[in-house]
């Protein structure tokens, strides 16, 4: 019990400087300067009103000065956070067989997917920047945890995550490519192949596909329906990345056994 508790509020502090990022790194602020404040007014906000979900519902959702309406996004990223910080816990992923470090390495993997979802979301695209601190941290972390534990048989993990992380952005580029040369449109976003080469930097190359097939399921359905139901248009732009988020996120849940099992272990 008192775990969950613990990774709750993890999960909603965690949740709450995501708020910040997401909000702040599209406009160019810095995350860091100043506290946070209300976008409308631009007053400081109190420490009581900094506190997440809690705050949003003792302000009944505005700003206690100008009331201006605090966006339902704010108490959804936290309580997003509240659950992915508390499904990690279920996850099948072995990062290392260190508990508490793995519990940490899944919410910093799931951390930058999910903010890179919520950023592409709100903006269409998402900044390089990120995506390229993302990549190596993965890689950081699987270049330095066989020095770590020993242990561990895979003495070629460093080298095996740079291949994947270059297999994500070159698989998605030729699936761009050939699009492009059979319909003359550009299919995805550019940052859509360097979030495939995060995935492949922190999970391997396996989980490229796994998370590319379950995205295209759940983008493809999203298109359908909205389309039937008449709230996109054929001329819309869809933001890919939280499908590709989605589906690297489910894929870290069943593994390798999630889709094609033995075409995949087969490639092993
Ligand atoms: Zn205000």
């Amino acid at each position: 019990m008192i775990d969950i508790i613990v990774i709750s509020i993890l999960g909603l502090s965690i949740g709450s400087f995501i708020n910040v990022v997401r909000y702040r790194l599209p406009r160019g602020e810095s995350i860091v300067f100043p506290n946070s404040y209300c976008p409308s007014c631009k007053r400081p906000l109190n420490f009581y009103e900094n506190i997440p979900c809690l705050s949003w519902i003792f302000l009944q959702g505005k700003c206690k000065t100008c009331k201006q309406k605090i966006p339902l996004i704010y108490p959804f990223v936290e309580l997003l956070f509240l659950l992915i910080f508390n499904l990690n816990n279920y996850s099948s992923f072995i990062f290392s067989p260190n508990y508490i470090l793995n519990l940490i390495l899944l919410s910093i993997f799931s951390s930058f997917i999910f903010l890179l979802a919520i950023i592409d979301y709100e903006n269409l695209k998402v900044p390089v920047r990120l995506l390229n601190i993302g990549l190596l941290i993965g890689l950081g972390v699987n270049l330095t945890l066989p020095f770590l534990e020993s242990g561990l048989t895979f003495k070629w993990l460093g080298l095996y995550h740079i291949c994947s992380a270059l297999i994500g952005f070159f698989f998605l580029e030729s699936i761009i490519l050939l699009l492009y040369l059979l319909t003359g449109k550009y299919a995805f976003g550019s940052g859509d192949s360097r979030v495939f080469a995060l995935i492949g930097a922190w999970l391997g190359f396996k989980y490229i596909f796994i998370s590319f097939a379950i995205s295209i399921y759940l983008g493809g359905l999203f298109s359908i329906v909205g389309l039937i139901t008449k709230k996109i248009k054929r001329t819309d732009k869809i933001p890919f990345v939280p499908f590709i988020a989605i589906g690297a996120y489910l894929s870290i849940f069943s593994g390798q056994k999630f889709l094609f099992p033995s075409l995949i272990n087969n490639l092993m």
